[in-house]
């Protein structure tokens, strides 16, 4: 069973011929082929080029998508969210815009602890019910690809519930689902003042549980002042690593505290957020091959400052960009919003944007072999959006202009 996308005006590619990420100059090619045709076969792309070379005949079964005036992209890798969560913020968001701060809302029993309650108190069908419900609106809206992370429980019992449920959804739906286990998100009301207390209790307890069973790809950790520090946040992850999982860090987002430096020393796949990162930070994780994870969304939405994106990528870091989807900090997981964020505030062209929103978003979960570009061999995670020119998913803004998401190979319907 083929499927093919014929006369597609403009086909980006994002091609990575043969490398794992595009860094420096290479994030503004994007090979992209004019009045293009796109074959897929089992799920995976079969052919790739202009219509004048196309020469295969389809069989009876075979189905076709006239892309005659519309562009085609690689499905949206969003490397970096918390999107399973219970319950919402809209009542923090209000006082936040009526100048409350971030220390008055968690004394009124808000931000995360917030989340951690309803998590708690959720039953797995719930979880996997309302994290499904958002999973059928990003696939409408490009994302073919997610990292989820656990972290609103931060006990042994939901911990693990969230990784089962993240599990479940990775075998149940469509979408591609990479887990992460982030039981050092933060340090949970009953360990308030004893962090070590925690720590010791993750290492001993609730990683070594993980990776048993085999619950997480990645672990992860808020690599912060007054949250996890160096020393702790390095405990962690070589333990996990130890277990057989690949490391993420949440690095430098309110302090320069040297979580970038710590990702490259530990040969993390990413570091993420980076608002605060040094120059020193940023050599070390180029020379380490640490892709930089930019969240646009959340310093939009906390309007807390950017990341250099600039300095990261003209330094040669591999630059990709995530929504970090999550009920607090970014209640959005539109990567075209991330990308129109990354132009307007972090410099980035609408070329590097669209490379870190993709195939630089694999690299980040370690997926670039498999998904982030259209090339024989990959997935096909194809997106079909009905826009004159791919710059326009930057551009015009606020709107969704993906008419048709391919997930490996199929047309999905909504
Ligand atoms: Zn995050």
């Amino acid at each position: 069973m083929n499927l093919f996308l014929k006369n597609i005006s403009q086909l980006v590619t994002v091609a990575a011929r043969g490398k794992t990420a595009k860094t420096g100059p290479e994030m503004r090619d994007l090979g992209i082929i004019a009045d293009a045709g796109v074959l897929c076969r089992e799920g995976r792309i079969a052919w790739v080029g202009p219509m004048r070379e196309w020469r295969e005949t389809l069989g009876p079964d075979d189905g076709e998508l006239d892309a005659a005036g519309m562009v085609v992209i690689p499905g949206f890798v969003d490397s970096h969210t918390h999107m399973m969560f219970a319950g919402s913020r809209e009542k923090e968001f209000a006082l936040r815009a009526e100048g409350a701060t971030y220390q008055q809302i968690a004394e009124q029993g808000g931000g995360i602890l917030n989340t951690i309650g309803h998590v708690r108190a959720a039953h797995k069908k719930a979880l996997k019910r309302q994290t499904v419900a958002y999973m059928n609106e990003m696939l409408r809206a490009g994302t073919t690809t997610v990292e989820i992370k656990s972290g609103y429980g931060l006990d042994m019992d939901t911990e693990v519930r969230m990784l089962e449920a993240i599990n479940e959804l990775r075998v149940e739906e469509l979408m591609g689902v990479v887990p992460t286990f982030l039981g050092a998100h933060a340090v949970p009301p009953e360990f308030a003042g004893r962090t070590g207390d925690y720590v010791a209790m993750l290492l001993e307890t609730v990683l070594p549980y993980v990776g048993r069973k085999k619950l997480a790809r990645f672990c992860d950790v808020f690599c912060e002042k007054g949250y996890f520090e160096i020393a702790d946040s390095e405990r962690i992850l070589s333990a996990a690593r130890s277990l057989g999982m690949d490391l993420k860090v949440h690095a430098d987002e309110l302090t320069s505290l040297g979580g970038a430096e710590l990702a490259a020393r530990l040969g993390a796949v990413s570091a993420d957020h980076l608002e605060h990162v040094s120059p020193r930070g940023i050599s070390a994780m180029r020379d380490a091959g640490v892709v930089a994870g930019l969240l646009p969304g959340v310093s939009f939405f906390l309007n807390h400052g950017y990341a250099p994106a600039r300095a990261l990528i003209d330094a040669g870091v591999t630059v990709a960009i995530a929504s970090d989807f999550n009920p607090g900090s970014c209640m959005s997981y539109s990567m075209p919003l991330m990308m129109t964020i990354a132009c307007t505030q972090m410099h980035m062209t609408p070329e590097e944007a669209l490379a870190a929103a993709t195939l630089n978003g694999a690299a980040a979960l370690g997926l670039a072999s498999e998904i982030g570009s259209v090339e024989v061999g990959k997935r096909a995670d194809l997106l079909v959006a009905e826009i004159p020119d791919y710059r326009f998913l930057a551009y015009h803004f606020g709107t969704n202009h993906i008419r048709t998401t391919v997930k490996n190979g199929t047309i999905l319907e909504f």
